[in-house]
Order: C-alpha cells, then sequence, then structure tokens
C-alpha cells in the first residue's frame, strides 16, 4: 500500500516516465534525498544502459548520481508500479509546422489511466514535461479518465510541474531551482506537491509558486520565449557592432547587462540559440499565437533572427575567401552548448547545411558530440580528433560551440591553417590576442 491517502498527504514514493535528459537527472536527485523512485521508460535498450548504472547520454553529474542511487532506491523497469505521485517527464518533440507532437504524453497518460484500474487509494499525477496551455487539463485529464474509469481530480490528482533544468547543469538546476510552480487541478494535490518538494529542499532557498495548470504550462513558455527574446536581441546589436569600427558587443552587452532591470544572462551574443528547448518552444509558443489568431510577430522574429546568424558568420569568412566553395572549412565544436553531446537543433548542424550547399569541405571536432553527429551527417563531412587536427590545411575555421578547450586557443593553435580565415561565433577567444590577424573575425566586433 502506498504511503499516501487523501488524509494523510505525503508522498514517499514515485514513478517517473521518462528517463530522458529531464526525467532520470530528477529520479536520480530525488532517489539521493531518500525518495523511494521507479523509473519507467519504453525504450528497453535505455533501460538496460541505465539499470547497469550507466547514463545514455552526456551529463557527468548524472552519472555520478546514478550508480549511488541504484544501490539506494532507485529502480528501473518496464512496468509502472503503484507509487504516490507518478511524474511525467516524456518527449514533446517539435512537429514540421512548429506545433508539439503530443503522442509520448498521450501514450503516457493511456499507461498510466491502465494502471490506476486495478488500484486503490489516491495518486497524483504531475506533468513535467512541457506542453502548450491547456494540455494538462485538457489531453491528459480526459485520457486518464477514460482509461482509469476514475475522476480527476476526485480519485486522482494532477498538477503541471514544468521543469527550468538545463542540460549540462541538470543536477545543479534539479537542486538549486530558483522557483518550483505547481500548477494544480485540485488544491490536495498541490499541497501534497508542494510538501514532498519541501522535504526534498529543505534548507535550499527557493521560491514556490502555486497556480492552475494553464498558468503552470504557459510560464515555461514564457519564460524560453523571454530567454530567446535575449538571445536574438544581442545578437541584432551585435549585427550593428560588426558594422562599427571599434564597437565590441561583449563589452555592449556587458554595460546593458549591469542594469538590475535587465541582468546579464542570456546577452552573449553570437550564433545564437539551439539545443532540445528554445528551438522548440519558441515555434511551440508561435504555433499557439497562430491557433488562438494573436499577432506572433515579436516571436517570429526573435525565431527568423536567430535563424540568420548562420549566414552572418558564414559573410565574415566570404570578406576574405569570396566563395567557400571548395574550400576546406573546420568545425570547432558541435553540440548546441558545452559540456553535453546533445546536438538537436544545434548551430552546427545548420552552419553544415550551409556549407555543405555551397559546396564546401567540412571537417568537425568536438569533444563530446562527435558520434553524435556521425550519426546525422555519416559521410557527408569529415571528423577530427582534435581541434589540432580539424584546424589543419583549413581555408576557415568557425567556432561554433564555446568549449573551454578552445576558449584557450591562441593565434598559434591556428598557426597549421592554409588560410588563416578565423569566425570566432562564439566571442569566446581572447581577442586581443588576435589583434594582428587580419583575417581574424568574431561575431559582434567592429574592426578598427
Ligand atoms: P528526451 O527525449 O531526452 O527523453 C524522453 C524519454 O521519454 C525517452 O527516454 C523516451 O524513451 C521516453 N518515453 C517516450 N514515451 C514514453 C512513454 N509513453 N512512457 C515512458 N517513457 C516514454 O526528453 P528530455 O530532453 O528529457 O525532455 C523531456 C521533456 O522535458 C520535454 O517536454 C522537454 O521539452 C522538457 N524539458 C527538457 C529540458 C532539457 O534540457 N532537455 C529542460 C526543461 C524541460
Amino acid at each position: 500500500m502506498p504511503a499516501f491517502s487523501r488524509d494523510r498527504l505525503s508522498i514517499k514514493s514515485i514513478s517517473v516516465l521518462g528517463l530522458g535528459h529531464v526525467g532520470l537527472a530528477t529520479a536520480c536527485c530525488l532517489a539521493s534525498a531518500g525518495f523511494t523512485v521507479h523509473g519507467f521508460d519504453v525504450d528497453k535498450k535505455k533501460l538496460e544502459v541505465i539499470g547497469s548504472g550507466r547514463v545514455p547520454f552526456r551529463e557527468a553529474r548524472v552519472q555520478s548520481l546514478l550508480r549511488n542511487a541504484l544501490r539506494r532506491t532507485l529502480d528501473v523497469g518496464v512496468e509502472l508500479i503503484p507509487s504516490d505521485l507518478y511524474v511525467v517527464a516524456v518527449g514533446t518533440p517539435s512537429r514540421r509546422d512548429g506545433s508539439i507532437e503530443l503522442g509520448q504524453v498521450l501514450k503516457a497518460s493511456k499507461a498510466l489511466g491502465t494502471h490506476f484500474t486495478g488500484l486503490t487509494g489516491f495518486r497524483i499525477v504531475a506533468i513535467k514535461s512541457t506542453v502548450t496551455p491547456g494540455t494538462t487539463d485538457g489531453l491528459v485529464w480526459r485520457t486518464i479518465e477514460k482509461e482509469s474509469r476514475k475522476r480527476v481530480p476526485e480519485d486522482i490528482g494532477l498538477v503541471a510541474n514544468p521543469e527550468f533544468l538545463r542540460e549540462g547543469s541538470a543536477v545543479e538546476d534539479t537542486l538549486h531551482p530558483d522557483r518550483v510552480v505547481i500548477g494544480e487541478a485540485d488544491r490536495g494535490s498541490g499541497d501534497a506537491v508542494e510538501k514532498m518538494y519541501r522535504e526534498f529542499y529543505e534548507g535550499v532557498k527557493t521560491t514556490y509558486l502555486r497556480t492552475s495548470t494553464i498558468n503552470a504550462e504557459l510560464i515555461k513558455y514564457a519564460s524560453n520565449a523571454f530567454l530567446a527574446t535575449k538571445v536574438s536581441f544581442i545578437n541584432t546589436i551585435a549585427d550593428l557592432a560588426s558594422r562599427l569600427p571599434g564597437a565590441d558587443v561583449n563589452v555592449v552587452a556587458r554595460g546593458v547587462g549591469m542594469d538590475k532591470r535587465i541582468g546579464p544572462d542570456f546577452l552573449r551574443a553570437g550564433l545564437g540559440y539551439g539545443g532540445s528547448c528554445f528551438p522548440k518552444d519558441v515555434k511551440a509558443m508561435i504555433s499557439v499565437f497562430r491557433k488562438l489568431r494573436v499577432n506572433a510577430r515579436l516571436l517570429q522574429a526573435v525565431e527568423e533572427t536567430n535563424l540568420e546568424r548562420v549566414a552572418e558568420a558564414v559573410r565574415l569568412a566570404e570578406k576574405h575567401l569570396g566563395s567557400l566553395k571548395g574550400k576546406r572549412v573546420a568545425l570547432l565544436g558541435l553540440s548546441f552548448k558545452p559540456d553535453t553531446d546533445d546536438i538537436r537543433e544545434a548551430v552546427s548542424g545548420r552552419l553544415i547545411d550551409k556549407l555543405l550547399r555551397e559546396g564546401s569541405r567540412v571537417i568537425a571536432y568536438d569533444p563530446l558530440a562527435v558520434e553524435n553527429a556521425r550519426k546525422v551527417y555519416h559521410r557527408k563531412i569529415r571528423y577530427a580528433q582534435s581541434a589540432r587536427e580539424a584546424v589543419k590545411g583549413a581555408d576557415c575555421c568557425f567556432l561554433v560551440t564555446e568549449w573551454d578547450e578552445f576558449r584557450r586557443m591562441s593565434p598559434l593553435s591556428f598557426e597549421s591553417m592554409r588560410r588563416k580565415v578565423i569566425i570566432d561565433g562564439r566571442l569566446a577567444l581572447d581577442h586581443s590576442k588576435f589583434a594582428d590577424v587580419e583575417t581574424f573575425e568574431a561575431v559582434g566586433l567592429g574592426k578598427p
């Protein structure tokens, strides 16, 4: 029997559905705090890997927590087991039209509904996946009621509990969130989930926001849309700066970010945002605006500005090389950001596609993401074992991801290039060291 009943609201056992970046980090952290956690996924291979103590993607701190968690209160399997709380962290990928594909959420809701049929006692479902406003109260609610023949919220509690973690710092973010947003279909479930989080975050300074499910869902989208807007905003300033001799967008961003009302985060100019969240969430948001016939021009501009970053970087290379046709081009970095092997919607992909269209010969290096890139680009590009090997004999080099090992590079590191056209797409290099390299360019740096 689970420890939870409507009268004694205490969550002790938790099932996490979907052991991807979000679900696995959540499961490991909750288990490390002493909750009994069951990880459930439809991908048997992934479960085998996780069950043997290995993380199927690169996330160093999750890796270090996983073995410990498995030894303590975490187990994984293909069957759902009775729990007090069910956290849904399945994927919500983009459709072609930008709206999100809710197939995984639907299947997980069906599985939960069926699972609840044979159970007694009150259980709560928390939707952690990023879903468009109305999904928790709509598709999830209906499906669980239909499959379980029970009533939400009388028999089954429901909350929307969006996740704000960042890949690469998933554990740190899970353990120290700025806020915990609990959108509740019923007050009792909200109380129970807040109590569980307060226990989990004992001694950690964080803020709790209790609201409706629709507000919680909208908070997640609005947050990511705002951060993406900051990125595209500073990139617009970067394009202006790179045409103003002596201007440096880094300095401008620092000065702007010193204003407390603005803040310094997400004001780093460069090749724009990528990854599994921002592009998908901005597109999803635009599609919701359109569906409700609300003007989406601001977010459309954010997205278009982001997509144009690659053309701006190529423009800088062409200034020195003319057409890139037949040129050997080195890419430093493939992952969408440092400290991850994730290449979903990475800027590197858009750059590779453009370079291949132009007829360039591309060679790429990344400390972690080469294997993932190989699965997408196969033999269309070449892969180097090191930055040194990538740049050797190249006509042009784009710094695409600001890995630490690239930040440390000096003009000497590029000595073996055929033509020393270096495009710093992340303003990651110490450009004072490159002052004498005439063919050095950085996005947002107006050359005197
Ligand atoms: P992911 O694609 O890495 O993982 C999803 C997992 O769900 C996979 O392991 C898949 O096998 C599993 N799954 C699919 N259908 C299932 C089902 N019916 N039952 C059980 N498991 C199932 O996704 P992710 O990156 O962890 O993201 C999960 C959600 O969280 C998404 O909605 C995403 O937008 C959101 N989110 C992601 C991040 C991030 O940084 N990755 C941050 C915040 C929010």
